[in-house]
């Protein structure tokens, strides 16, 4: 055991057999993650406080999973993402409530707040300072759960003085450390660093311990059990991002069941594959000698996975899983029309993009941006929605993901059919020589597009790879072929006063990328020319709201300096010339090299609102970034080939 896991005794709190999971007992598992920084130390203590409740879980149904109420409380989600459930309160509510539950005034919260960067640790303290009347009854995981769920989804006219309520209720119950994370969830991270990757392992493993109970095994087959378990669960998982169904499988049918009861299912969006970029052609070809690719145009709209189900549902989802099927009530309806018969249910993979009906011309990805979110009026659409499908993941019943894409291709074509304005195939070309390729690339932009995306086609390599961005995808795109290759998705986290004539405005912006291991911010450039006044003005009315007292816990600053800070949120493209070690800020700092990398001369590009702030790019994008400047610089001098 201790090979794989180092045995760290887990503090159950007292829990009883027979009674639901104490919340301090999660609480306290929560501190020892927090306490280290160390992948395997956090891996251990998930592992085993899982095999716990795993151990004493004997209900198999969502509802009543105790384990799976402990999975989503340690991702801080109350269901799967697509349902669209999400906390995040906003930290004036929290003050309030605070203050309410402990007599303390809301400008105090506040100052402590300002010194503390941490609201979690500020309820934590002002809980401290109340004398104790009564010992309220101790927090479960279930009532918290319980508790959470009816915050979130409270609306309407009185969900304040609701939502007020509950936290209130929740606040006064709180022992130890336990009203930090009450906080830290309603907040909306709870800041530990605790990566989703470790979830699915720790969950794995905890599953096939639970299964070999006592049994003795060498050292080295319970490692080889434990890998491979692993494995099988990120498969279903990358398949069907649903704990609702993953976790009362497994504590049904361990991990062998599992594929049995959980595959890709119409109706659940799967994590989208993703792409490298590549900053040259020569690099497409180095990566993909000798092997069959294919070339198709990378059109520049919103990525859209289109679902039929059984009973005829038509459902679209967004690059990050979001049900956009209110956003585009005219490509749900459609659909249909390009459906060949005998197809009854399938998942496709495809770009939204905008279209003009007279000139039968793509419009830029901005004019299908400008549409609300929700609840679209057909009437009220002016810009129609092309759809450009690109790959088929499942047919009839049947998950195709791990079939080649030439096969999958054929499966696209033969069962749908091209309607004009509506609906049509990603153009592609299977030439493979520079020219072919370049000439390609040349009419993909003539005709609107981004550039070309660049994909195996036979082989194991051309597998489907959900929520990966494998090497097999690459993306050529013909505007950032003489940057760094790509633009990258920054997230705005503070700004500068404006000077001059822009002193009613932000003046320029601070922004960072997202290490999803550490779950942190990290800051990378001041951006701040080539703006317009009108433009700055529509930042200042977006932005304005989400200005906070302090810099948050989860921002590694450096030495930026910006008057305001915001909540990370609003994500924006950027392109550089290229990219530079730096004293100053910390993005991928550890990575290429111990200091931060920054963008020089960071040129805005678009607002990216299909994208949240945990989706921006990471840090480890930017060092690979970094990386492949300084080998492209290592090759130019000494006299290597550069395309
Ligand atoms: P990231 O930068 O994280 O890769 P992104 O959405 O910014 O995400 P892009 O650089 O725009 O990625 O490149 C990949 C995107 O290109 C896909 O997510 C998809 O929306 C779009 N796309 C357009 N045409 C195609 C195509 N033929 N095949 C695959 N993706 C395509």
């Amino acid at each position: 055991f201790t090979k794989s896991h180092k045995a760290i005794p887990v503090a159950d709190q007292g829990w009883k057999e027979g009674e639901p999971v104490p919340y301090a007992a999660l609480v306290s598992t929560f501190e020892s993650i927090e306490a280290t920084t160390k992948r395997l130390e956090i891996l251990s203590l998930l592992t085993q406080f899982f095999l716990v409740v795993a151990k004493r879980d004997t209900a198999t149904d969502a509802k009543n999973s105790s384990l799976l109420k402990v999975v989503y409380l340690c991702i801080n989600r109350l269901c799967p993402d697509y349902m669209g459930i999400e906390l995040g309160i906003g930290e004036s509510l929290i003050v309030k409530a605070i203050a309410e539950s402990t007599g303390r005034a809301a400008p105090k919260i506040k100052d402590d707040f300002r010194k503390e960067g941490d609201l979690g640790k500020v309820a934590m303290m002002s809980r401290n300072t109340q004398p104790t009347m009564f010992k309220p009854k101790p927090l479960t995981v279930p009532s918290v759960f319980q508790n959470l769920t009816e915050i979130a989804k409270a609306t309407g006219n009185s969900s304040q003085a609701k939502k007020v309520g509950i936290i209130k209720k929740l606040l006064s119950a709180c022992q130890g450390m336990e009203a930090k994370f009450i906080v830290r969830s309603l907040e909306g991270k709870l800041r530990i660093g605790l990566a989703d990757k470790t979830l699915v392992v720790a969950l794995a493993h905890a599953i096939v311990l639970k299964e070999i109970g006592d049994k003795r095994m060498s050292p080295e087959k319970l490692a080889a059990m434990l890998e491979q378990g692993a494995e099988k669960v990120k498969a279903i998982y990358s398949e069907l991002p649903n704990y609702d169904l993953i976790v009362p499988a497994l504590l049904k049918g361990g991990i062998e069941g599992l594929a049995e009861n959980c595959k890709l299912t119409p109706g659940v969006p799967l994590k989208p594959m993703l792409a490298k970029p590549t900053k040259a052609i020569g690099e497409v070809l180095d990566r993909f000698e000798g092997k069959e690719f294919t070339c198709e145009y990378k059109y520049d709209g919103e990525r859209a996975q289109v679902h039929l189900l059984e009973d005829g549902t038509v459902a679209v989802f967004s690059r990050n899983s979001e049900d956009m099927s209110g956003k585009y009530p005219d490509l749900v309806e459609q659909i249909p029309r390009c459906v060949k018969e005998g197809v009854k249910s399938f998942v496709i993979d495809a770009e939204a993009v905008a279209y003009d009906l007279e000139t039968k011309k793509l419009l830029p990805f901005q004019d299908l941006s400008r549409r609300k979110r929700k609840d679209v009026r057909t009437e009220d659409i002016t810009v129609r929605v092309h759809l450009f499908a690109f790959d088929l993941l499942y047919l009839n019943g049947e998950s195709l993901i791990t079939k080649d894409l030439r096969s999958r291709r054929a499966l696209l074509y033969e069962n749908f059919k091209p309607v004009e304005g509506e609906f049509d195939f990603a153009k592609s070309s299977d030439g493979t020589t520079t020219e072919e390729i370049g000439a390609f690339l040349e009419e993909s932009v003539k005709d609107g597009c981004e550039g070309l995306m660049v994909k195996m086609l036979t082989t194991e390599n051309s597998t489907y790879e959900p929520s990966r961005r494998s090497m097999n995808w690459l993306k050529l795109k013909k505007d950032y072929l003489a940057g760094i290759g790509d633009s990258l998705d920054l997230v705005v986290i503070g700004a500068y006063h404006g000077k001059g004539k822009r002193t009613s405005v932000y003046g320029a912006f601070l922004l960072a990328c997202y290490d999803p291991d550490s779950e942190n911010y990290q800051t990378i450039c001041k951006i701040g020319t080539g703006f317009s006044e009108e433009i700055l003005q529509q930042f200042y009315e977006q932005l304005q709201p989400l200005e906070i007292a302090v810099v948050r816990g989860d921002v590694e600053v450096g030495g930026a300096k910006p008057d305001v800070w915001f909540e990370p949120k609003v994500v924006w493209e950027v392109l550089t010339a290229d990219l530079s070690l730096s004293p100053v800020y910390t993005a991928a700092h550890g990575l290429a090299d111990a200091r931060g990398i920054s963008l020089r001369f960071p040129r805005f590009i678009k607002v990216r609102d299909d994208k949240n702030a945990e989706e921006a790019t990471t840090a480890e994008q930017v060092s690979e970034f970094y990386q492949r400047q300084v080998t492209a610089a290592g090759k130019k001098k000494g006299g290597g080939e550069m395309d």
